[in-house]
């Protein structure tokens, strides 16, 4: 088992609880190493790392990007960044910018097909409004009586070809990596078996194209443990890290006590054949 974490989120981003809470729970749970990695914001860092000295956990600086390639969202972590380099900084800041307004167009989306008025209510439980989000909308279509759970919302009203699900454009996946590289990180690829499942997935093939594009641009990870693979999924991308020789990362993703399949830390080891990303990372 593993005591490492270096994937999970805070209320910066789409967590429920604050940094603090979050390094609380994690070292409550053996966790020895983590890293916050909040979707497209590094705001809580600071604060996390300052309860992870005071409870003797290794910190690691880490965000999630979300990233537009060809059709596909994806999500590229950075580890060990230097969350003041203002590429980095800038780059995060254009991301955000838009969600404002998409924010607004999936409130109206929602008004078409029947739900109406829940702009004001998804802002209630963004505790940072500038990321404010799908899960934040699953939480209040939850409190609102609409559906029994964040899954169920997901799966009516925002996963993409639903009523709620607005495309949008994120980051380019060359721009991403440069942000994170040029600020001294590691660029993982967040949780890639999610990508290959359901309607609008990618295929194997084009799974390889990605890989490919992703080591030429200098990204160096994949996670291979996530809270999101199944045990073949493990297997499955411990063979795409061997073939184009990526650090193996490992997290649970988690987002709060209520709402994750995955705790903090406890997770499954790696598969023998991976070279695991924290023999690169500074733990400190
Ligand atoms: P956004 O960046 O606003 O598009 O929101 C993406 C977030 O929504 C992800 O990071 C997850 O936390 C959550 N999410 C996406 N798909 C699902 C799903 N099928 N079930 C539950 N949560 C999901
Ligand atoms: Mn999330
Ligand atoms: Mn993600
Ligand atoms: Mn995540």
């Amino acid at each position: 088992m593993l005591d490492f974490d270096f994937h999970c989120h805070s209320n910066i981003s789409d967590g429920t609880l604050t940094p603090t809470e979050l390094v609380q729970r994690a070292a409550g749970r053996g966790v020895k190493a983590m890293a916050l990695t909040d979707h497209d914001d590094v705001d809580g860092l600071d604060e996390a790392r300052a309860v992870a000295n005071e409870l003797g956990i290794a910190f690691v600086n880490g965000v999630e990007v979300s990233v537009t390639w060809r059709s596909h969202t994806l999500h590229i972590v950075g580890l060990g960044i230097d969350p003041s380099y203002p590429p980095l900084v800038a780059g995060l800041s254009s991301v955000r910018s838009g969600r404002g307004m998409r924010a607004q167009k999936m409130s109206d989306e929602l008004a078409k097909a029947g739900v109406g008025g829940v702009l004001a209510g998804a802002y209630k439980f963004a505790s940072n409004p500038n990321m404010i989000g799908r899960t934040h909308f699953a939480r209040y279509l939850v409190e609102s009586g609409h559906c029994k759970d964040v899954k169920s919302v997901f799966n009516r009203y925002l996963a993409k070809g639903k009523p709620g699900y607005v495309p949008h454009q994120w980051a380019n996946l060359a721009d991403a990596i440069a942000w994170i590289t040029g600020a001294g990180g590691i660029a993982v690829i967040a949780h890639p078996g999610r990508y290959m499942v359901g309607k609008h997935s990618m295929g194997k093939k084009t799974m390889q194209e990605l890989l490919a594009e992703f080591v030429t641009l200098g990204g160096r990870g994949v996670e291979v443990v996530t809270g999101s693979h199944t045990q073949e999924q493990y297997a499955e991308f411990a063979r795409y890290a061997e073939q184009f020789q990526l650090l193996a990362s490992c997290g649970s993703d988690f987002h709060g006590p209520q709402e994750s399949y995955r705790d903090l830390g406890r997770l499954p080891d790696l598969p023998m054949s991976c070279k695991p990303i924290w023999e690169v990372l500074s733990l400190h």
